[in-house]
């Protein structure tokens, strides 16, 4: 059993303010009696469920196509966040009934959705990703845009991850998903040089055979 968490990507997908969104050109079709589809993209490589590499936020740091790959796939967490008022920020105490039982967890917030750009989403916190780190955590992923608020100046949740050397996946689809664990596989692309890159983000109610 697996369940895709992913959303659709389209000319519909919520985007940064100001980022290229992604648009599909088609130049050859069936119609038009090419033979075949032919088509191109142009589009922000945070778009959908994605990576980011460490030098979106590190002037230094690895492009996606340097990453190493173990982090993406594995075995993986998903725990949900209820109700968070104060901050949108998620702090340790946010899931201290919730024992860390994997390298990789997703946090399911249920706080942004997809097709429509909105900056009122749940992040993370750099004390909660020290924590992580401290429970030999290696990914950290979301169902909202970013790690860190819309709003932030400082990019401190990202710089938190650099710090400790973890991979971070953005925009997940995990509505649909119970919180429990299970065995994560969401690759990103070998692109040269790249800040991110599209991944098709699957969980497994167990590991592959
Ligand atoms: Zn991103």
């Amino acid at each position: 059993m697996y369940y895709d968490i992913s959303p659709i990507i389209s000319a519909n997908s919520a985007v940064f303010p100001g980022d290229q969104p992604f648009s599909r050109a088609v130049s050859k079709t069936f119609d038009h009696a090419d033979g075949y589809t032919l088509s191109s993209i142009t589009t922000t490589l945070h778009i959908g469920a994605h990576a980011d590499a460490p030098i979106h936020y590190a002037a230094t740091g690895q492009t996606i196509c340097q990453r190493a790959l173990d982090y993406y796939f594995g075995t993986c967490q998903v725990i949900a966040v209820s109700t968070h008022a104060a901050s949108l920020r998620l702090y340790p105490q946010d899931i201290a009934s919730q024992p860390i039982l994997a390298p990789r967890i997703l946090f399911k917030t249920n706080s942004f959705t997809h097709d429509a750009w909105h900056d009122q989403f749940i992040s993370l916190s750099p004390e909660l990703i020290a924590y992580l780190a401290s429970q030999q955590v290696r990914l950290v992923g979301i169902d909202t845009p970013s790690v860190d608020p819309a709003d932030a100046k400082e990019l401190v949740s990202h710089h938190a991850l650099h710090q400790h050397d973890m991979a971070v996946l953005e925009c997940l689809e995990l509505s649909q998903i119970e919180p429990a664990l299970y065995w994560l596989m969401a690759l990103p692309l070998k692109i040269a040089g790249a800040d991110a890159s599209p991944v098709r983000a699957v969980l497994l109610s167990e590991p592959p055979q």
